[in-house]
């Protein structure tokens, strides 16, 4: 199988990443090579907004873009146990920035009232709608398309584990 790029899968933070299993299954959809790295990328100090208690989004992603990536690394997903936020948002599971390749997800939220297996189906969902957003992706309409904005675990359990053949189509996987 011919691989459209690699991608690195890198723990953000202390706490420890999920499995590998959803996170690169989420990249083999988009028939990406993955590198799943438990080394720990640093969240620093100044990266939480104190009266939230969460970490802003816009100040890691300013300084992760500015990392360079390993050799052979296409893009990166970085994936943290933290709550998350951005801009007008409560919360976010996760922030992508295309034109940078690399992407957020927050797991801090995927587990509430989840067994094992619920949790790794929303972890799947997730990572690959920001991965879907490296690759090109824009929201979509589609309720049960993985693309489609989700702003609660109900809207996360609501999509179907897919992309909607007009997504597929957007991208050439079909
Ligand atoms: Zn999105
Ligand atoms: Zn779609």
């Amino acid at each position: 199988m011919k691989y459209r790029g690699t991608i690195l899968i890198k723990q953000l933070g202390r706490i420890p990443m999920p499995p590998s299993k959803p996170l690169v299954s989420a990249a083999s959809l988009f028939v990406l090579k993955s590198i799943y790295d438990t080394t720990p990328e640093p969240l620093e100090k100044f990266e939480i907004d104190e009266k939230r208690n969460q970490y802003d989004a816009s100040r890691i992603l300013s300084r992760l873009t500015s990392k360079s990536k390993p050799e052979g690394v296409d893009y990166v997903l970085y994936v943290m146990g933290e709550d998350l936020f951005v801009g007008k948002f409560n919360f976010v599971f996760g922030v992508a920035l295309p034109s940078f390749k690399i992407a957020l997800l927050s797991t801090y939220r995927l587990g509430m009232n989840a067994g094992w297996k619920l949790y790794e189906e929303r972890i799947f969902k997730e990572a690959a709608h920001e991965i879907g957003h490296l690759m090109g992706l824009e929201h979509c309409y589609n309720s049960n398309c993985i693309m489609s904005f989700a702003n609660s675990v109900l809207d996360v359990d609501r999509k179907l584990p897919i992309l909607c053949s007009d997504c597929m189509r957007k991208i050439g996987l079909i």
